[in-house]
């Protein structure tokens, strides 16, 4: 059985769009920070599962995570309603591109995200190994809504010198609303920061965001000389799509 059942802990909700929720870990799963694991409800014996990254650390004895709501999704319209001591099914091999050993060590790592796709980084921005393979760590989480800042508050507390967070909301007031993959780009992000300009031999990148965004910048990047991490080997960016766009 590739699935195990794992009891609901808590669930926390951050938007009408957002929530997280901690579930027990299975015996014997291991992972690496930033990867994804498969996870699902069984409906009248039928399982629908998706895959899900971990926001959790692999030194924690629960798994957390970070969901959106599509109210006619197949997973999340009843993945919404989940309360402590339900069940969820988690598959025993978790994977995926945006681990530290998907791309270089170097001067500044640039983590960007819109949306959900801050899960990933949440697990790798609490690993200490992070900060000794990069001088700076810049993670900037692009949303719609101030409410779906998820984590802000932890993010800010874990008051990191080297770790640079900067939240942008592009469709509220807010003090910054430019979408995290123009200020890359315009050069502003590091400008503003104080830090070299990004450039592919001692700065990193990891996308890990909706599908248009991580494809245009990792297009972008690609233009500009830098080196995505493949089979051929580990390069100076890496990147994941938050989500696939089912067409009907
Ligand atoms: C590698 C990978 C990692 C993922 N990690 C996460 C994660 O950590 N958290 C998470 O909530 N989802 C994540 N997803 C998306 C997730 O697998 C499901 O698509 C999501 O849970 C919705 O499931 P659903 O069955 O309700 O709707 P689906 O039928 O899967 O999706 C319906 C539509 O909703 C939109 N959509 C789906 N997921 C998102 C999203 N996260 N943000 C914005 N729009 C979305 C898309 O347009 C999609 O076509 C990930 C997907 C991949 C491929």
């Amino acid at each position: 059985m590739p699935y195990s059942e794992q009891t609901v802990q808590s669930v926390r909700p951050w938007s009408d769009k957002t929530f997280s929720f901690r579930l027990s870990r299975p015996q014997g799963f291991a992972f690496e920070n930033g990867e994804f694991v498969t996870i699902g409800l069984k409906r009248e014996g039928k399982l629908v599962a998706r895959a899900y990254s971990i926001v959790s650390t692999a030194d924690r004895d629960y798994l957390e995570f970070l969901s959106i709501h599509v109210p006619d999704g197949p997973l999340t319209s009843q993945l919404v309603h989940i309360r402590p001591g339900d069940s969820v099914w988690v598959n025993n091999k978790p994977t995926g591109t945006l681990t530290l050993n998907h791309v270089l060590p170097g001067r500044t790592l640039y983590m960007l995200a819109t949306g959900t796709g801050l899960a990933p980084f949440m697990s790798l921005i609490r690993d200490p190994a992070l900060y000794a393979r990069y001088e700076h760590v810049v993670l900037v989480h692009s949303v719609r809504m101030v409410a779906e800042l998820a984590y802000r508050a932890e993010i800010e507390a874990l008051n990191n010198a080297q770790l640079y967070y900067v939240p942008t909301v592009t469709r509220e007031s807010f003090p910054t609303t430019e979408r995290g993959s123009d200020l890359f780009r315009s050069g502003m992000l590091s400008q503003r920061l104080g830090l070299p300009a990004p450039d592919p031999e001692h700065d990193r990148v990891m996308i890990c965001g909706n599908p248009a965004m991580t494809r245009e910048l990792a297009h972008t990047l690609k233009d500009a000389g830098w080196t995505s991490t493949s089979h051929r080997g580990v390069g100076n960016f890496t990147t994941e799509v938050a989500f696939v766009v089912h067409h009907e």
